[in-house]
């Protein structure tokens, strides 16, 4: 079972993640936990080369693509892969809808190109379950604590690239109902869980 986590920035996806993963894992369940960018060596240089950059040193909108599609190949290939074969759960923070909104509708690269990179790159491996954790761009960053490392880089993407982004992510869940459960991340922490847990718990019935 591969279930991923998306949403924008501030929606609270490690909480939520650490808790499947603690509700699964006390199930007696293998359990992965892994993230894009970063979940291998190469990847963590990966994320260090999109995301601790400043100013004039970002990479461009092509090599930003590109660089993600690199992580996430290597990820699927070396991390993913190999647990769903054994039969591990799987769960993932972001995967390839991340893409397709930061690096397509954020940064108005062809949805549909950003589409078959990602698909190149993980050789068609879709997940079974995305849960999305939708939340307004202006109350999701007021959650992002200003002493984060990631606050700068944040504040200086305008307000109508994280709109942007969220409603990529919207129209993603709404073209393909069945794979997503979208969930108001301004919900209390416990009742999100508890949604999350009661549609996981249907792939697992055994
Ligand atoms: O989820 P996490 O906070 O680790 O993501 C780090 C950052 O990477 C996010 O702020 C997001 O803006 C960026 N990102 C991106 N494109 C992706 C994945 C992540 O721009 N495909």
């Amino acid at each position: 079972l591969f279930v991923v986590f998306e949403g924008g920035e501030g929606a609270g996806k490690s909480t939520q993640l650490a808790a499947l993963a603690d509700r699964l894992r006390g199930q007696g369940r293998d359990v992965v936990v892994t993230r894009e960018p970063g979940a291998t060596g190469i990847g963590e240089r990966i994320r260090s080369l999109v995301l601790d950059t400043s100013g004039d040193d970002a990479p461009s909108p092509r090599a930003e693509a590109l660089l993600y599609a690199a992580d996430r190949a290597h990820h699927v290939a070396t991390v993913v892969r190999p647990a769903l074969i054994r039969g591990a759960v799987v769960v993932s923070d972001r995967y390839v809808d991340s893409s397709l909104a930061y690096q397509g509708a954020g940064r108005t690269l062809p949805v549909q190109e950003v589409s078959w990179l990602s698909s190149w790159a993980t050789g068609g491996l879709k997940p079974d379950l995305v849960v999305l954790l939708d939340v307004d761009p202006h109350t999701g960053l007021s959650r992002v604590d200003s002493r984060d490392r990631d606050a700068d880089r944040l504040e200086a993407e305008s307000l109508a690239f994280h709109e942007r982004v969220r409603y990529a992510f919207l129209d993603l869940a709404a073209a393909d109902p069945k794979r997503y459960l979208v969930l108001d991340a301004s919900r209390p922490v416990e009742e999100i869980a508890a949604a999350v847990a009661r549609r996981v718990d249907e792939f697992l019935v055994d």
